[in-house]
């Protein structure tokens, strides 16, 4: 049977594009369809505008150290409408770039909501057009609990387009995006409270990491709440709103900010008209070569909820365009070593197994660990400490892990994730000569193990 296209993608995020443009370039006829933004959730949403924020709310803590050095500065005034006006062309020039970059490959960009109306066909903007292949990337959203008075909260889509900076922020979750934007709200001005349900925040990290950053930000002032969480939301007749705890407390703000993990994007996208199957947490349900239940779909991304990361969808892209259409470049994706950074102030850079999965996994571990004050602080008030920690196996002198909490971690470890990738061993950390005065350097001058 002819098809109109040898390959079509729903979703124009970090993996759809990465996918489209690859088998474009393998000689494949490509589609592509988007209904919200070119470049997905990373560009718009995500990834990108978030780092901006965070650049922005840095400059807190520079004004404030810049004394030290000898310069004195007027009073520092921020403006949210500038830095969101400003974000928003920054965006709107990469949705320009991503537009350009499919249509300068040969893809064919269908812009509106595409849904599925049988395994080869889908339907957009009222029209049908047929594939061999068809390409689920449609990422994930935004998930707040079913709690009354949800309405009134926010999610990370509505936070970037806040028309002023809430005076008074509680920020709800535990993970990236809650830690991140506590800090955004925080550097910029806001009184923040960050409310998380379990015992200590960003589950899954490394101990060490958790603990150094929660102390690094009460040092800040973020008033970091643990074992909380809210009941229901009301509004109050002034416009502000009131919190309340599940233990009865009263909390008052003028944003709620929900960061509790996101779903897969599956609306009114007409699985029900193909075989594709989910997996228990409600994800597209695929096997390693992201074949869904469906022989011509597929799924990559965060609508697999494997890791949901843009270098790993990008990744994942990549294979399923070599995969189908110049099958002799295959590589499947290495899941293993993957580093990730928070963006929090200060920032978390990790790659590798924690010193927690680690024992958990058998490996017989030494710890080492280093806490200092950052050379630019030491003219300065602030009484920041950076933590870097390897994990080591003591048998093989493997590294296993490497976790940092300090100014440019996530700069820092993608360096090291290379060395972790062709099987470092803490010999080779350390006979590699620093580069100094850095704090970069600190990584291959850890000698003494701290406990095991
Ligand atoms: P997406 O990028 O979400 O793209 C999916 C696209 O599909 C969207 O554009 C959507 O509009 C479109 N779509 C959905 N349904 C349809 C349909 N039926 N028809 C047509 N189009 C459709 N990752 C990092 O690596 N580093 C970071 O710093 C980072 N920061 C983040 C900060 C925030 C606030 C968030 C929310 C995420 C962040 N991420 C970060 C995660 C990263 O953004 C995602 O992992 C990545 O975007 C996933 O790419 P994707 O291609 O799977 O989906
Ligand atoms: P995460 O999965 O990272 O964290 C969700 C948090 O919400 C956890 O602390 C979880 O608690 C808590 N939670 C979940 N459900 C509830 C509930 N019903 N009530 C109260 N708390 C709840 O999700 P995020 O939304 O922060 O981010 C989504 C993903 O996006 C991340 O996992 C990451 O992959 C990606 N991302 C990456 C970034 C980066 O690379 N820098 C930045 C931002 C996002 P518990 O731990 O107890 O389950």
């Amino acid at each position: 049977m002819a098809y109109d296209f040898d390959l079509y993608v729903i979703g124009a995020g970090s993996g759809g594009v990465r996918a489209a443009r690859f088998a474009a370039g393998f000689g494949a006829k490509v589609a592509v369809a988007e209904s919200r933004y070119l470049g997905g959730t990373c560009v718009n949403v995500g990834c990108v505008p978030k780092k901006l924020l965070v650049y922005g709310a840095h400059f807190a803590e520079d004004f404030e150290q810049a004394s030290g050095f000898g310069w004195s500065l007027g009073e520092a005034n921020f403006d949210w409408a500038t830095l969101i006006a400003n974000k928003d062309r920054e965006i709107n020039r990469l949705n320009g770039i991503y537009r350009n970059l499919l249509v300068n490959s040969g893809v064919t960009l269908h812009e509106g909501h595409a849904r599925l109306v049988d395994p080869h066909q889908v339907e957009i903007n009222g029209e049908r057009f047929t594939a061999k292949h068809i390409l689920i990337a449609t990422g994930g959203w935004p998930q707040i609990p079913e709690i009354p008075g949800r309405e009134h909260a926010i999610g990370s889509n509505e936070a970037f387009f806040l028309k002023a900076l809430p005076k008074r922020v509680l920020v709800v979750g535990g993970g990236y995006i809650a830690v991140e934007f506590a800090g955004i709200f925080h550097g910029l001005g806001a009184q923040t409270t960050l409310l998380y349900r379990g015992d200590l925040f960003l589950r899954g990290f490394d101990g060490a990491v958790r603990t150094h950053l929660k102390e690094e930000l009460t040092k800040r002032g973020l008033d970091l709440q643990f074992n909380a969480d809210i009941e229901r939301i009301d509004k109050q007749a002034d416009g502000s709103l009131k919190a309340t705890l599940k233990d009865g407390r009263v909390l008052e703000a003028d944003c709620v900010f929900y960061a509790t993990g996101r779903r897969p994007m599956l609306d009114n996208l007409g699985l029900e008209n193909t075989g594709v199957k989910l997996d228990k947490r409600g994800f597209v349900e695929v096997d390693d070569q992201y074949q869904t239940a469906e022989a011509s779909i597929l799924a990559i991304g965060d609508v697999i909820g494997r890791v949901q990361l843009t270098p790993v969808a990008l990744a994942e892209g990549m294979a399923v365009a070599r995969r189908l259409f110049k099958p002799e470049q295959y590589r499947p994706v290495d899941y293993a070593m993957i580093p990730t950074a928070v963006f929090s102030l200060p920032n978390i850079g990790t790659v590798g197994l924690t010193e927690e999965e680690a024992k958990e996994q058998g490996h017989q571990v030494q710890i080492f660990e280093s806490r200092f004050r950052p050379m630019k602080l030491t003219l300065t008030e602030c009484q920041e400490k950076t933590l870097m920690k390897l994990v080591v196996d003591a048998d093989t002198d493997k590294v296993l892990g490497c976790h940092m909490v300090g100014p440019d971690a996530g700069e820092i470890v993608q360096g090291l994730a290379i060395a972790l990738k062709a099987g470092a061993t803490k010999r080779h950390f350390d006979e590699t000569i620093g580069v100094h005065p850095t704090a970069a350097e600190e990584f291959v001058t850890l000698r003494t193990p701290v406990a095991g």
